[in-house]
């Protein structure tokens, strides 16, 4: 079995937490960014709609266009903060909540400003993150983590990315202010890795 596996996603933070976890696994990761290095005549791909109405519809939408696109085992992240004020926004739209996909300062002001208009500057929130892992065989492995806090208008902390600043936990800590091991032990992803984790472990002990 081709142990490579493209990690199908351009947002640097979660290919910093997938490769931590991964380590010490038998497999050989490539970041999208890397992908002209094992697969030159693959030149730019497009990104796929994500026109899920779920984080895990979306994960495996990523999944299995890169996969398709490259020929290689892919694993797509779908991930995102759900405000109980705010019916679960920004849920799958977390990445552009203010309009243009990945800014962060953007999407962060916008998400405190509506926390505001509902008269909270405490309020309940949860990360959510759907992995899936698309193989060239067919077969398909998921896993789903979360992780609850709350959201404040005090950004702390320079650790992580998207919305960490403001994700409070119960200790009174962010998760910008946590280091990447401790947010591994508690996030959403981290939940989410250690499922998959397991699950490519006994995959590849059965190959
Ligand atoms: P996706 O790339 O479409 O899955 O969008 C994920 C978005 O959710 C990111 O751009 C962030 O805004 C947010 N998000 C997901 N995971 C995290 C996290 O661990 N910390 C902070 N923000 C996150």
């Amino acid at each position: 079995m081709d142990t490579t596996i493209l990690i199908a996603t351009s947002n640097e933070g979660k290919v910093r937490e997938i490769e931590n976890a991964f380590d010490g696994l038998p497999v050989c990761l490539v970041p999208l960014s890397q992908l002209s290095k094992v697969l030159p005549e693959a030149g730019e791909i497009e990104e796929p709609v994500e026109d899920g109405t779920t984080f895990l519809e979306n994960a495996r939408i990523k999944a299995h266009y890169y996969m398709e696109k490259t020929g290689i085992a892919a694993l797509a992240d779908d991930s995102g903060l759900s405000v109980e004020v705010l019916d679960g926004a920004p849920g799958v739209y977390s990445a552009r909540y203010a309009g243009v996909h990945g800014d962060d300062a953007a999407n962060n002001a916008k998400l405190i400003a509506e926390i505001r208009a509902h008269d909270t500057e405490n309020a309940a929130a949860a990360y959510h993150c759907a992995l899936v892992l698309a193989l060239p065989d067919g077969r398909e492995l998921a896993a789903e983590g979360a992780c609850t806090g709350f959201i404040r208008p005090a950004a702390r902390g320079t650790g992580g990315f998207g919305y960490d600043p403001y994700f409070y936990r119960t200790d009174g800590r962010t998760m910008a202010e946590l280091s990447r091991e401790e947010k591994h032990a508690i996030s959403h992803r981290g939940a989410a890795l250690q499922i998959m984790k397991e699950r490519l472990r006994v995959l590849l002990s059965t190959k």
